[in-house]
């Protein structure tokens, strides 16, 4: 007979459940799901082409983008090698901004104040919870504060960062390989490696540690909120400043990305306490993948729309301005795109942190309408997870990625359609979460088998309610 399912109200579910504490708990289930070697992106030939070709594909399209206007140009051209060349070789001045940057970063992830939230049980730990300082919002508030003072006093210039974008770019790549290369030696000279497959390459690009940490600091959690956001918001007010600084006002084009870049680390940092007890923290390692990417990839790539709007202001000597209708809608996008996905996202995170007890109310800027469900609905798998099944999460099952893609695209059409290479992020991103959705479906089915199914019988769409 089928399994009986359980839909009903997660306050009174909340009275059986254990409250959040460090017991152990293993769900040997799990330990055999998490512990899995699979091989993913073409195995060891592929993340091998692909450690070689990202940082390719970064200098290519940024050197397109900076000396020819967005053109795609061979890159095999002797003058555009060249160009590249020097315009990005690393330089002692970009190397000191980056380090002080990312020790700054660190010393605020260590000190400052904020809530001590608990992790999902580690498999690989014995079904231990973790503990995670959660200072992501007095240390994005620090580094405004700081930020502020040092360019005000003209101590450090901001506009500093979009004139040696170049450089900077260069030191945050080889950024990414040393302390790839660092963690992964370190990992196994302490014998703390977790489902390595034996593939060298492939050990580096998925990483050996899966909850590297220095002191109480989670290094993994550090690298994917602290650094890559705050950098890539930081490249937007850069170039903001340079525009007012070079036509006296700052266009409304340039207005949206510092305001587009500006929401995406605010939500990193406001609702740092939902991440603990994500696939991210508790299932990936710190290796390759998310190491470069964060301290180099995301906020070097996915900055092309401010520096094509930021070059192109310099070559027609004026900043690039679109039809009122356009600006809107472009802004619509992004406000409407960022309402889904924060609001999905609090749901689910925050509807899991009420029912194992790790809840906690902030009053984090901003707190939006519906970002609490009351009385959700949910499957309660066999294992004893629950499964949303209300609110987004009962329109479509991926919803806040289908959001997260407006506001990748927002970005795109606020540079117009002169260059593809704006459109390199959206693109990118499709692949990734598609990629992302193809693993994750797979494992939940693994992981939750007949209560998956029926979950995905009642919630039946992916990312368009209606359509797909
Ligand atoms: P999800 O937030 O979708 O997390 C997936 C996990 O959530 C599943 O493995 C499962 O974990 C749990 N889950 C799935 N369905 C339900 C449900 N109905 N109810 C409760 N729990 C459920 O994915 P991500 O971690 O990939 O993404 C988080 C956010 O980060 C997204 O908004 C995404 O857009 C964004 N993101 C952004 C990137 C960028 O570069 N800009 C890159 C990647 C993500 P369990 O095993 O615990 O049940």
């Amino acid at each position: 007979m089928a399994k009986k399912q359980d839909t009903k109200n997660a306050e009174n579910d909340n009275d059986k459940n254990p409250k959040a504490n460090n017991t152990p708990t293993v769900n040997k289930h799990y330990e055999i799901i998490d512990s899995e070697i699979v091989y993913e992106f073409g195995g060891p030939l592929g993340v091998t082409a692909m450690m070689v070709g990202f940082p390719l594909l970064m200098y290519y399209l940024w050197g397109c983008l900076q000396f020819y206007r967005g053109k795609l140009v061979s890159p095999f051209d002797n003058q555009f090698c060249n160009q590249v060349f020097k315009g990005a070789f690393p330089t002692w001045y970009a190397t000191k901004m980056y380090v002080l940057f990312c020790l700054f970063e660190l010393f605020l992830a260590y000190f400052m104040p904020g809530p001590i939230v608990k992790g999902a049980p580690v498999s690989s730990l014995k079904g231990r919870r973790l503990d995670y300082l959660c200072n992501g919002v007095t240390s994005w508030y620090a580094t405004l504060a700081t930020s502020f003072i040092l360019h005000n006093y003209g101590w450090f210039r901001l506009t500093e960062i979009i004139d040696n974008f170049g450089p900077l770019m260069s030191v945050a790549v080889i950024s990414g390989f040393v302390i790839t290369l660092v963690i992964y030696a370190t990992t196994i000279m302490q014998g703390n490696q977790y489902r390595m497959s034996g593939h060298l390459m492939y050990d580096l690009f998925m990483g050996a540690a899966l909850n590297p940490r220095l002191g109480h600091v989670d290094l993994k959690m550090f690298a994917e909120i602290r650094i890559p956001w705050v950098l890539l918001f930081y490249i937007s007010v850069s170039a903001a400043i340079k525009e007012y600084e070079l036509f006296g006002y700052v266009s409304a084009s340039m207005s949206f990305m510092v305001l587009a870049h500006f929401l995406y680390v605010n939500a990193c940092a406001k609702g740092e306490e939902c991440i603990p007890t994500t696939w991210d923290m508790t299932y990936e390692k710190f290796g390759f993948m998310l190491i470069f990417w964060n301290f180099a990839g995301v906020p070097f790539t996915y900055c092309f729309a401010t520096i094509y709007l930021h070059n192109i202001s310099i070559d027609n000597k004026q900043p690039l301005q679109h039809s009122q209708s356009w600006t809107y809608f472009c802004y619509a996008l992004l406000l409407l795109g960022y309402y889904i996905w924060d609001t999905a996202n609090s749901q689910k995170n925050r509807f899991r942190m009420i029912n194992n007890g790790s809840y906690i109310p902030r009053y984090t800027f901003p707190q939006l309408p519906w970002g609490t469900l009351k009385n959700p609905t949910y499957i309660k798998t066999k294992s004893g997870n629950l499964l949303l099944t209300s609110g987004w999460w009962g329109i479509a099952r991926k919803i806040h990625y289908t959001a997260d893609l407006m506001m990748a695209f927002s970005w795109a059409f606020i540079t117009g359609f002169s260059t593809v290479i704006t459109y390199f992020y959206p693109v990118f991103f499709i692949v990734v979460l598609m990629h992302r959705v193809t693993r994750d479906m797979q494992r939940c089915a693994k992981k939750y088998g007949k209560d998956w199914e029926e979950y995905c019988r009642r919630v039946p769409y992916i990312f368009i309610p209606g359509i797909y």
